[in-house]
């Protein structure tokens, strides 16, 4: 394939969780200042432990963009209470997106309450609790990005899997909604998707999917890689280009309908989380420009 679409190191996000294990988010704010990154994506764990205005006013300081809010969603649970409590937990996400300018709120389903199996059931309060939170969601201004994750997680953690399943959710809940967008681009569907390289590549569908979504539901492109053999299921992320996506492919397919925001640098990884922070955000910075 030819390539169209350059990588941006002004475009470059560092979630959180590549670093979760060396820096709180103050020191992760700090640390780009020192190395000119100039957008973040914080996990909520992070957040809470700085507190939300504390937060915003050092990312605002700073002049940071923030990419998203990782993560709401989770949707269901054994009983009412449990999905009313996942409707409050979410209520909250959005608020605190909102006050520090998140560009989204990162979104995975939830998997089956205990002891269930019916996966017919779980993927329907899915539906049910995106469908409750959208309102809130429109008038805070703050889209949710509805991340389909690998289906190896299907049980426990997201029973919404590939980019079309997430993107026919949007349809029936979001069939034409707008939000505000806050920083100037073109407005936003209030229900979207976020493309994770490690939960798309292997689906033989994505590129038509990230052509369906177009400009407006493409809230978040998240970059890893895939290794061979993956030892852990949720703590081996590669760094790009150690891996087997061809994240450059994918990069084409993602900007190629439109979208307008943010490579954000997502790694869950214990390898990674033992290597020296300044270290892993200059490795990050050359994987971002030769291997993606
Ligand atoms: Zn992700």
């Amino acid at each position: 394939m030819s390539r169209t679409f350059e990588p941006d190191p002004a475009r470059l996000s560092l979630n959180s969780a590549t670093l979760r294990d060396q820096w709180t988010l103050a020191e992760l704010i700090e640390a780009c200042a020192r190395h000119d990154i100039g957008a973040i994506s914080p996990w909520r764990d992070k957040l809470d432990e700085l507190g939300v205005a504390r937060a915003a006013a050092m990312i605002r300081a700073h002049e940071l963009t923030v990419t998203g809010l990782c993560r709401g969603g989770v949707f269901p649970a054994a009983d009412a209470a449990g999905r009313r409590a996942a409707i409050d937990d979410n209520r909250r996400a959005i608020d605190d997106a909102a006050a520090i300018g998140a560009r989204c709120l990162i979104l995975i389903a939830g998997g089956l309450p205990p002891g269930s199996r019916d996966l017919v059931g779980a993927r329907a309060m899915v539906r049910d609790g995106l469908a409750e939170i959208l309102g809130h969601a429109r008038s805070a201004g703050v889209p949710l990005a509805l991340e389909p994750l690998h289906p190896m997680y299907c049980a426990d953690r997201a029973c919404v899997n590939t980019l079309d399943q997430a993107l026919d959710l949007c349809d029936e809940i979001d069939p034409d909604g707008r939000v505000p967008d806050r920083s100037g681009h073109a407005p936003k569907a209030a229900l979207g998707v976020a493309v994770d390289a490690y939960h798309v590549w292997w689906d033989p569908n994505h590129p038509a999917a990230i052509r369906r979504a177009g400009a407006h539901r493409l809230l978040g492109f998240h970059l890893c890689d895939w290794l061979v053999p993956t030892t852990d299921l949720l703590l081996d992320r590669g760094m790009m280009g150690d891996g087997v996506i061809d994240l450059p492919a994918l990069r084409e397919h993602v900007y190629g309908a439109g979208y307008d925001g943010f490579d954000e640098v997502e790694i869950l990884s214990t390898r990674w989380w033992a290597v020296d922070g300044d270290e892993v955000v200059r490795t990050v910075k050359t994987r971002h420009l030769r291997c993606t």
